[in-house]
């Protein structure tokens, strides 16, 4: 069975490079079924890279995939990573194009892969600012429990089983704005047990990984996230809206700071 790939960003959201190993390059039409579904109607130049390790972030968990490039070490970037997609069985699939198509990476080879930094920092910066979004709304109504999280640019929200209105807009701000002032760590820990954390998002086997702002709340999370709160920059919440009992509150955060 072909090996899980090795998710670095999960250790490591600051590397913006690494040299690792080519596992597989492959035209998309030669995948499976299952896996040919994660890319949406791929031209026939688009093939897919698995390396040993990778710091491209796969598409899930809310957040957005990164984009960015695989070369051979010292060489420029041949091949343009426009969408990283996780399998089944943990392998991390990079599709794109190659700057020539009839070439393909071969099995051990060393290559060099970079991240868009500039993507991957507002797409942290949204993912830290959603999780600070969740402890102001935790913190002011800690009888509403979260249904839904998007970290998505523009889509950005956390829904909410429950009412909330836009008189409560303000409040909410304000209360974001008091964790981003206060420049609260966020620490990722691994937890062996996570049954304490049931409900608060998906548990898998083996132990599950952890965000905090600061030690004041626990949410399982594999994304991306900037070391402190500050670094989010101004957060807005845009609007508070309502459909089937459930409130959703979005908000966003700025391209650049
Ligand atoms: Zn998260």
């Amino acid at each position: 069975m072909a090996p899980c790939t090795e998710a670095v960003y999960l250790h490591d959201a600051s590397l913006r490079t690494l040299t690792t190993e080519i596992i597989s390059h492959q035209p998309v039409s030669s995948l499976p079924e299952n896996e040919k579904s994660l890319i949406k109607n791929a031209d026939p130049e688009v093939s897919a890279i698995t390396t040993r390790q990778t710091i491209l972030y796969p598409q899930g968990g809310g957040q957005p995939s990164d984009t960015g490039s695989i070369a051979l070490a010292d060489q420029e970037p041949t091949f343009t990573v426009s969408l990283v997609r996780k399998t089944e069985d943990g392998r991390i699939l990079h599709f794109g194009k190659s700057a020539d198509p009839e070439t393909l990476f071969v099995e051990g080879q060393s290559v060099i892969q970079r991240v868009d930094g500039a993507k991957r920092d507002y797409h942290s910066r949204l993912h830290t600012g959603g999780h600070i979004v969740g402890l102001a709304m935790e913190l002011l109504f800690p009888e509403m429990r979260k249904v839904k999280a998007n970290h998505f640019p523009k889509e950005a929200c956390m829904e909410y089983e429950g009412l909330l209105y836009n008189e409560q807009k303000p409040l909410i701000q304000a209360k974001v704005d008091e964790l981003v002032q206060q420049d609260l760590p966020i620490l990722i820990t691994w937890v062996e047990d996570g049954s304490d954390l049931e409900g608060r998002g998906a548990l898998r086997d083996g132990p599950v990984r952890v965000a905090s702002i600061g030690g004041l709340d626990q949410n399982p999370c594999g994304g991306t996230h900037v070391p402190t709160t500050k670094l989010v920059g101004p957060i807005t919440i845009r609007k508070i809206s309502r459909q089937k009992g459930i409130s959703r509150v979005s908000y966003e955060v700025p391209l650049e700071v």
